[in-house]
């Protein structure tokens, strides 16, 4: 064994074998967690990031009061964060407690709750707890002490390293809480694995570290897809009302027998709609300041805003007592939230139209600012490692989620051999806003047609929007003689997974995904081997340039001088890039990614594409595509 084998063998590294980037990412994370700073990590695809992070973190934990937390978004993650764990323990013999945690509404035993918001499921969990209305919860302890049920199923998990949705099916079975269980053994863990959300909801933060007995200050934080990280907290921070939702709790107020309280939202609906009568009148969207929104409401209820949140926050905890939401709770919780929020917010109402429910109005307080939910976590934590495949530029992250001490910055290369990647830019079609339609949307599919038909097996083609995917599909659809298999909006987790199951069912005989660039499929698919041989990436999926981008790129000109690159170009691209990461997912996959739009050879755009693609401009690219794949059929066959 040489010295660098035995130094990883000392961080707990689980695998027989250390790739050499890999192997330089856990002496790297080692070196951050040891001396309690923050890295921010560009790590591709293929490293074996979650080994390199998790081994040395926790060999930190099992010698100190620190304890790892695993943040992630994806669901699939866990289950590599698990079986890495259990790799550990069984390589080294080493014993400690593991707590998975997701969403605690998708823990939940009651029936039905998922169909509530996050915010609205809080509220009523912790209404039927403090009201003791929930058996599952309720048979967890007897007065102090745990239940004879509980304490049994403890001890039985204590023993291993178990997957939430392992604990979910035990407690089911013995009708138990499995959050208020996933809390006791998160009591004496070393490692949590958890979403963004209980990390970076302020409120549910204080609340998840109580119950797990934890403290911030020795929590070693380990936050997965970094990338997704301020757009995620941004919107776990933004709030909105409608004139629906308004004339929902006027009518709750009454039936619940509050006549003066259900007079009062009466009053603020009326003074909404004249905001839509005068402020909006035909435009599709305004900004609403925070003084006038208050002003009105306190002069027309003659009441403080202040005493009409607490009042409405108030009637939502009774009404929760029958309900399972309240629009009166919300109410509060909308108006508490624009009371509070003075600086970062930008504050809109437009007009949205439905096919179910028709026109309506929406009024929101859209968060600008990660960093007013994230800058004191990362203050507070002993040590953090930020990392995803996507996380350039580092610094960008840095500002956005105000890290501004003792951080560090990396960025690794591809592992793969880069001989394997075919990229292309075709500067020939492009679906800017003022270019999309009939015209363009036909020259589009046919590009994409002609370099579909040279790929020998599946592609997958990202669109910027789900209009545009729609509308290059109608053309498309004629010339493709392969089956198209289309992702929708909304769709549920079964019928993503049907979808993509059909796709790698096809790959021998090849067929068309059509997705969305930041979607479920162009974000979190992972296809290996030959189920994916190609990405299309058509047009640059720049947010529609609406107030609330506007609103973005003048704050973060402001506060950092770069309001264009990062209030809207570089999040295209990183979902550009994203799309483009599915491709590729082993050191033996080979494929071709096609980005298909003038604007991606522009500076502004090319810059932000990773360092280490080699890329090729193109107007023919069907040709090089053909050439591409015969090649690399050739090499599989010798
Ligand atoms: S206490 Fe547990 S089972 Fe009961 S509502 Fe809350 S999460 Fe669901």
């Amino acid at each position: 064994m040489n010295m660098l084998e035995s130094e990883y063998r000392k961080l707990l590294f689980p695998f027989p074998t250390v790739r050499k980037i890999q192997g330089d990412f856990l002496l790297k994370s080692n070196d951050i967690i040891e001396n309690s700073q923050i890295l921010i990590a560009h790590a591709p695809t293929g490293i074996g990031k979650t080994a390199a992070v998790i081994a040395p973190a926790l060999k930190n934990a099992l010698e100190s009061d620190n304890f790892v937390l695993f943040v992630t978004p994806k669901h699939t993650q866990h289950y590599i964060v698990i079986e890495t764990l259990k790799r550990i323990k069984s390589k080294y013999k080493v014993n400690f407690g593991v707590s998975d945690f997701i969403g605690k509404k998708w823990m939940c035993l009651l029936p039905g709750v998922d169909r509530l918001s996050s915010r609205d499921f809080n509220e009523l969990c912790k209404d039927l707890k403090r009201d003791e209305r929930c058996n599952f919860f309720n048979k967890v302890r007897k007065g102090d002490k745990l239940s004879r049920e509980a304490s049994s199923l403890l001890k039985k998990l204590r023993k291993g390293i178990f997957h939430v949705e392992e604990i979910c099916k035990f407690c089911k079975e013995k009708e138990l809480c499995p959050y208020e269980i996933c809390c006791e053994l998160g009591k004496e863990a070393k490692v949590i694995i958890a979403d963004y959300y209980h990390v970076f909801e302020p409120n549910v933060r204080k609340a998840f570290f109580i119950k797990n007995k934890k403290e911030l200050e020795n929590c070693i934080l380990i936050v997965d897809e970094a990338h997704a990280l301020p757009s995620r907290v941004r919107k776990i921070l933004s709030m909105n009302i409608s004139n629906l939702s308004l004339r929902r709790a006027v009518k709750e107020a009454e039936r619940f027998g509050f006549v003066k309280v259900s007079r009062d939202i009466g009053k603020i609906l009326d003074f909404f709609l004249e905001l839509v009568k005068d402020k909006l009148r035909d435009k599709e969207e305004v900004f609403v300041r925070r003084e006038e929104f208050i002003k009105g409401i306190e002069e027309r209820c003659e009441e403080s805003l202040q005493d009409l949140i607490d009042m409405f926050n108030l009637i939502g905890d009774e009404v929760r007592e029958v309900k399972r939401r309240s629009y009166v709770g919300k109410l509060g919780n909308f108006l508490e939230s624009w009371y509070n929020q003075i600086e970062g917010f930008a504050k809109i109402l437009r007009r949205r139209v439905s096919p179910m429910l028709g026109e309506f109005f929406l009024l929101s307080n859209k968060c600008l600012d990660p960093s007013l939910a994230t800058k004191e976590v990362f203050e507070r934590v002993k040590s953090s490692i930020l990392m995803s495949g996507t996380l350039t530029p580092t610094r960008m992250y840095a500002k956005l989620l105000g890290i501004e001490e003792r951080v560090e910055f990396v960025e690794y290369p591809s592992p793969f051999p880069k001989e394997n990647r075919l990229v292309l830019i075709v500067p020939e079609t492009t679906t800017k806003f003022k270019r999309r339609g009939e015209i363009e949307y036909r020259r589009i599919a046919r590009k994409c047609w002609e370099i579909v038909r040279e790929i020998p097996g599946n592609v997958a083609i990202f669109f910027p929007s789900y209009e545009v995917k729609d509308g290059i599909l109608q053309f498309f659809s004629r010339l493709c003689d392969r089956e198209i298999l289309v992702e929708k909006k909304g769709m549920s987790k079964v019928e993503r997974m049907e979808l993509y199951h059909r796709f790698k069912e096809l790959a021998s005989k090849g067929a068309v995904l059509f997705g969305v660039a930041g979607a479920s499929f162009a974000e979190g698919i992972d296809l290996s081997g030959r189920n994916l041989l190609s990405v299309i990436v058509v047009g640059v999926p720049l947010e529609k340039p609406n107030l609330e981008v506007q609103a973005l790129i003048d704050y973060y000109e402001e506060k950092f001088g770069a309001g264009w690159n990062f209030g809207y170009i570089f999040p295209a691209m990183i979902k550009v890039v994203q799309a483009a990461g599915r491709l590729i997912r082993s050191e033996r996959d080979f494929g071709a990614v096609i980005l298909l739009d003038e604007r991606f050879v522009w500076r502004n755009y090319y810059k932000c594409l990773p360092k280490d693609w080699k890329i090729q401009v193109t107007k023919n690219p069907e040709k090089l595509v053909k050439k591409f794949f015969e090649r690399k059929l050739k090499e599989l066959e010798e």
